[in-house]
């Protein structure tokens, strides 16, 4: 373990690191893996560009050297990368990790859920984004039932995981479910969280015009239930939180566009094949399975990562002009994992 933290060019340290273990996916989200871009022919990593476990779990452990406590799996759909329960128990033992998260549309939980908590796994983001089955099955473009992901998310919190559910609020789209998804979870005691629609990638048709915003939706729901704020636990805490009064339910806001948060972003992510981006916006990464595939030992790839992060500087949501659709080539969503 470093006794000093390594900093990027802005002074912010590396705390987090988001691991993506697949680009497939069984939904096509609109917003994120059109089925239009992402259909039959689309060619997507294969077997070998993939890093293994243990490619995975070497990466991840210097990264724990380096400063990370918080890993996050996703993808894609993470529960589609076969034998995931493998890489969690290699995971959860890093000497130095406080947490572990895991991210997905909930659809596999039913089948999964219990291998997964059995390794150790606590923490669950499930993806979420209409209660309303017409209005779901448009928006995940493969016709499947919101019952489905309520299904895995009553599974989920019966084992006891702690869970968050995502919800990406579209204008026009989906905002007529804002209120019955919060007086749904707010009765569960489930966490909702609304992430403000995002121009991640080149193939979302995103334009600010469809971004319902932070204080649109808190002026919402203030007409329905009374709020408080709730402070942050930690530095770089992404969601601004509040909770209901009388209920013991929190909601959050994941303000990407209206109030961005580069100041304190402290997030590496890593794709499926392994390469490193410092920020989800990037239109650049850090090949480090070559380095891995190319027989670099661990204080090498160590100094790579260092130089990496302390050459960092990026603040693109900070800098976005608001409605301005910026067509420089980025990564995918489904590719990093948001
Ligand atoms: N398949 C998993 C899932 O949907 O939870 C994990 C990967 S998915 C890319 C991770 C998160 O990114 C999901 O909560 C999804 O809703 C969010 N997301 C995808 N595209 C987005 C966009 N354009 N704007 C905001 N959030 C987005
Ligand atoms: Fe798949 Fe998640 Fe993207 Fe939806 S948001 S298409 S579930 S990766
Ligand atoms: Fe972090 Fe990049 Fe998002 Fe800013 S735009 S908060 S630097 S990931």
């Amino acid at each position: 373990m470093l006794n000093k933290p390594i900093i990027d060019r802005i002074n912010r340290p590396l705390h987090d690191l988001r691991i993506s273990v697949t680009d497939r996916c069984n939904l096509r989200c609109e917003y994120c893996m059109p089925s239009e871009i992402f259909g039959p022919d689309y060619q997507f990593l294969c077997k070998d560009q993939l890093l293994s476990f243990n490619e995975i779990e070497r990466l991840a452990k210097l990264f724990v050297e380096l400063g990370v406590k918080k890993i996050r799996l996703t993808g894609g759909e993470p529960l589609l990368r076969q034998n995931i329960t493998d890489l969690i128990k290699k995971l959860i033992n890093i000497n130095g990790l406080s947490d572990i998260g895991l991210t997905t549309n909930g659809i596999f939980l039913p089948k999964i859920a219990k291998e997964l908590y059995k390794t150790g796994l606590r923490r669950l983001n499930i993806s979420m984004d209409a209660l309303n089955d017409d209005i779901f099955k448009r928006m995940n473009g493969r016709g499947v039932s919101s019952k489905a992901v309520l299904k895995g998310i009553n599974i989920a919190q019966e084992l006891g995981f702690q869970i968050k559910v995502n919800m990406v609020v579209q204008k026009g789209i989906n905002d007529q479910e804002i209120i019955p998804m919060a007086e749904y979870f707010r009765e569960k005691g489930i966490t909702l969280r609304f992430i403000e629609f995002m121009d991640v990638g080149n193939t979302n048709g995103w334009n600010y015009e469809k971004v319902k915003t932070k204080k649109d939706i808190y002026q919402l729901l203030s007409g329905h239930f009374d709020l408080e704020p709730v402070e942050s636990t930690y530095y770089g805490e992404v969601a601004k939180r509040y909770k209901y009064s009388d209920k013991n339910a929190e909601i959050g806001f994941i303000t990407s566009v209206s109030e961005s948060f580069c100041s304190s972003c402290t997030r590496a992510r890593m794709s499926a094949d392994g390469m490193l981006y410092t920020c989800l916006f990037a239109n650049k990464g850090f090949d480090l399975k070559t380095l891995l595939r190319n027989g670099l030992d661990d204080a090498a790839i160590r100094e790579e990562l260092i130089s990496i992060w302390n050459h960092r500087h990026d603040q693109y949501s900070d800098q976005r002009i608001s409605n301005h659709v910026d067509k420089r080539q980025k990564i995918e969503m489904s590719y990093i994992g948001g």
